[in-house]
């Protein structure tokens, strides 16, 4: 379990600020009041101090030491903490967008899709409003991996998560969902809309024309889209799109079926 670590130098910090503050001003006031009758060669006199004299240097001492405690200890490491605390927010942000993301593409991954279908079926659920589940899968891709090696499947799911990225509209979401299947949640897409999304999708990685050691890739993908309207859960949408995929390979690949 983590340990917090209470942390009251800013508290502190006002504290002596503040007690400072006021000591100054009483030291200035005394000062003041006193400074008609100083006899510069008695101050080295402490024996021959006033009463008011013995005041005024107990208060100058008290302030010195809160001005010492302030500077060298409380000054520093309200310093120190901050910085902890801003490099803690860091690697908290890092740790998360780690969790959430692909390691190779850059793109969401399946953990983070699968959150974002849930929130986003039951927002829409409340509205009525529909939204499209479009799942792509590569085709033939293991024969890319044996034909050209694994670095040239590597850089052809990067170049297919690319293209991805420039074709989704902003609210779209889209994440790697497996190893070489990418998934979209488009908001407001229906019907007849889906089916040429989809149709954009194929045919933007159909025309890819990827190289690898002046060789042309041959990429395609099969698409399979579902809708929010009439299924009752996320998981029953990612179900029907991922059947739909299924019948887009056996039709053949390089198509789309909603
Ligand atoms: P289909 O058209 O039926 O989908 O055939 P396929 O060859 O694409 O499908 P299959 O499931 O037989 O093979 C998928 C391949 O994807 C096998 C696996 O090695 C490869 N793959 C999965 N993840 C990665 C990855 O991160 N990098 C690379 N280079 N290949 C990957
Ligand atoms: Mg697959
Ligand atoms: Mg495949």
């Amino acid at each position: 379990m983590l340990k917090r670590k209470t942390d009251n130098s800013s508290s502190m910090l006002m504290f002596n600020t503040i007690f400072l503050g006021i000591g100054a001003g009483l030291v200035i006031l005394a000062w003041f009041a006193q400074i008609s009758e100083i006899n510069f060669n008695s101050i080295l006199e402490p024996e021959n101090w006033s009463k008011s004299d013995r005041l005024l240097a107990a208060t100058l001492a008290v302030l010195l030491a809160g001005l010492f405690h302030s500077l060298v200890i409380i000054y520093p490491n309200h310093v120190h903490n901050q910085k902890e605390r801003r490099l803690a927010a860091e690697k908290a942000n890092r740790l998360e967008t780690m969790a959430m993301n692909d390691g190779l593409t850059g793109i969401s991954n399946r953990a983070y899709f699968d959150a974002a279908l849930v929130a986003y079926f039951e927002e829409f659920d409340k509205t009525g409003a529909a939204f499209g589940l479009f799942l792509m899968d590569l085709d033939n891709f293991k024969s890319i991996n044996d034909t050209f090696g694994h670095s040239a499947g590597d850089m052809v799911l990067k170049k297919v998560a690319e293209q991805i990225s420039i074709l989704a509209r902003e609210y779209d979401v889209i994440a790697r969902v497996g190893g070489e299947e990418f998934a979209i949640l488009a908001p407001y897409a229906t019907g007849a809309d889906l089916k040429s999304i989809g149709e954009r999708y194929r045919k933007r990685i159909e025309n890819m024309e990827l190289n690898w050691e002046g060789k042309s890739l041959p990429i395609t993908i099969s698409v399979g889209i579902a809708s929010n309207q009439k299924t009752d859960t996320a998981n029953q949408i990612y179900l029907t799109a991922d059947k739909r995929l299924y019948e887009a390979k056996d039709q053949g690949r390089n198509l789309v079926v909603s």
